[in-house]
């Protein structure tokens, strides 16, 4: 499988329907994925358990290259909608990540004041306040939440460390509605094992636990390119938008990407 990593700290930007002309951050290594989960349907790819965490990206260099790039584009006159912090796993393990994101929306302020700040995390370490308190200072706050099964997490997502569902949706409810759940639906098999998050009583489950957190917006998807293993299919496009009126009818924003 041909998955994808990013070789720069600061890259794109990208014109995104949703976000205009966005600029990505990545705070994970150019060369390998490092995340605390191990999805099946990562596009970066299996996870790199452990060995590059040593080698993250300074807070410096990560702020002097994002200055660098808002700077040359502001001379040219050119446009930045959205920073978004995304990238080869999870940007919420780097140790500066609280740090990176006050210096980031000074800069934003200096250079871009209109510029949306978002950051696509898997929700795993928001039980450490700072990472909790930094997200709670930018725009969009996005969190992963693919199943309200822990059973299912654990065949979809395959934590590496230690993860418990219950302490997962608390977490997401301290943010009081200040989030946006991002969802993807997959179906398939891996390790001998079936996976459907798509099933009445997945979805039933799911939509409960988004009754309780209340986010601000859902963004359900499927799968889009190559991913970590095989046998991962796409759920249709007309299936997500099925799911997206259900979530509508719960009084929650829902956006789908097909
Ligand atoms: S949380 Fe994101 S980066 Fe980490 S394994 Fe899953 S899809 Fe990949």
């Amino acid at each position: 499988m041909s998955t994808f990593l990013f070789d720069k700290i600061v890259f794109g930007p990208v014109q995104s329907r949703r976000l205009g002309v966005s600029l990505g951050i990545n705070l994970l290594p150019p060369d390998g994925k490092v995340c605390t989960f191990d999805c099946i349907y990562c596009e970066c790819g299996w996870t790199d358990k452990g060995e590059k965490v040593g080698i993250l990206p300074k807070q410096e260099d990560v702020i002097s290259k994002l200055e660098s790039v808002l700077t040359d584009r502001m001379q040219n006159n050119l446009p930045i909608d959205a920073i978004t912090f995304a990238g080869n796993g999870e940007p919420t393990m780097h140790p500066k990540f609280a740090e990176i994101i006050d210096q980031t929306i000074k800069l934003k302020q200096r250079f871009y004041p209109n510029a949306r700040i978002s950051v696509l995390s898997n929700a795993t370490m928001i039980t450490k306040p700072k990472v909790f308190n930094a997200l709670l200072k930018v725009d969009d706050n996005i969190l992963k939440l693919d199943s309200a099964v822990e059973e299912t997490i654990r065949k979809i997502n395959c934590p590496l460390g230690d993860f418990h569902l219950p302490e997962l949706m608390e977490g997401l409810e301290r943010f009081e509605g200040n989030l946006v759940i991002q969802t993807m639906f997959i179906r398939g098999e891996y390790d001998g094992q079936k996976i459907d998050n798509t099933t009445e009583e997945e979805l039933l489950r799911w939509l409960d636990a988004l009754s309780v957190i209340r986010p601000k917006q859902v963004m359900v998807y499927s799968i889009a390119r190559d991913t970590a293993a095989e046998n991962i299919e796409k759920v249709p496009l007309k299936e997500l938008e099925t799911i997206a009126k259900r979530v509508k009818a719960l009084g929650i924003d829902v956006r789908v990407s097909g």
